[in-house]
């Protein structure tokens, strides 16, 4: 039986996707961004067990809410494609229950069982932390590459996607490679949104209770000129751009 380890789960999650969603936070992640508000999802030994049938449980009994607000379920974490086997299964059950399904992931991890996850996923919320392969190695603390051809795989397979991009002042405030990815998404008729999240420390906590370094603390928010400039650039791509302030 496919056990999934599960960080923790929100009910009426508002951020994640559209409309009201029953939000699954996975355990384990194999990127370590700098700015992570989530490092305590990063260990893959912790996680609470479940089957997908027992999570699918859980998110059926929100289901009038999903679909009064044109929501559904979101799958994040941590990288929630850690545990492919385990989220295809449960969005398997989710679409033979009529529940709309996303992925929120880095698209780092790119293989079979996740172009069959895929089959089963509404929507792609893809965290592109940077365009640049050598910011996005040190921001991450892996490789670029894989996340490209996961854009260009769900391009293929027409799978609405939002973009997302966190605006870190110092770290990924680099305009021109923020131009280039603008353009190149401009090749993508799949996706529909770009959402902009300035950076924040509100996990700044977890990295210190982890005994975890954190080399943002002396980085400041981005300013509203910064953003607006950024958003900006988005712009024109063509879609809605949604900046997180
Ligand atoms: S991919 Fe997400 S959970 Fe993983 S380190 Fe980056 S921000 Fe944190």
């Amino acid at each position: 039986m496919t056990i999934g380890k599960i960080h923790s789960i929100e009910t009426c999650g508002t951020v994640d996707g559209p409309g009201i969603r029953f939000v699954t936070f996975l355990q384990g992640c194999p990127l370590r961004c700098q700015f992570c508000h989530n490092p305590d999802t990063w260990d893959t030994h912790k996680g609470t067990e479940y089957t997908p049938t027992d999570l699918v449980n859980e998110i059926l009994k929100y289901k009038s809410y999903m679909k009064f607000s044109g929501g559904g379920t979101t799958f994040t974490g941590g990288e929630p494609l850690l545990q492919a086997d385990f989220v295809k299964e449960a969005f398997e059950l989710c679409k033979k229950n009529d529940i709309s399904t996303a992925l929120d992931t880095s698209g780092f991890i790119f293989n079979d069982k996740v172009k069959e996850v895929l089959e089963y996923t509404d929507i792609v919320l893809l965290d592109i932390k940077n365009f640049d392969p050598e910011v996005y190695k040190s921001v991450t603390g892996v490789a670029l590459e894989n996340t490209l051809a996961f854009l260009d795989y769900i391009r293929e397979k027409n799978i609405n996607t939002w973009v997302r991009y966190v605006l870190v002042p110092g770290l990924t405030d680099n305009l021109k490679s923020i131009t280039k990815l603008a353009n190149h998404l401009k090749e993508y008729p799949n996706v529909s949104r770009i959402e902009l999240l300035p950076f924040h420390k509100m996990g700044e906590y977890k990295w210190e209770e982890l005994g975890y370094d954190y080399t943002l603390k002396d980085t400041m928010e981005p300013s509203l000129a910064l953003i607006n400039e950024v958003k900006s650039i988005f712009e024109t791509c063509g879609v809605s751009v949604y900046a997180n302030i």
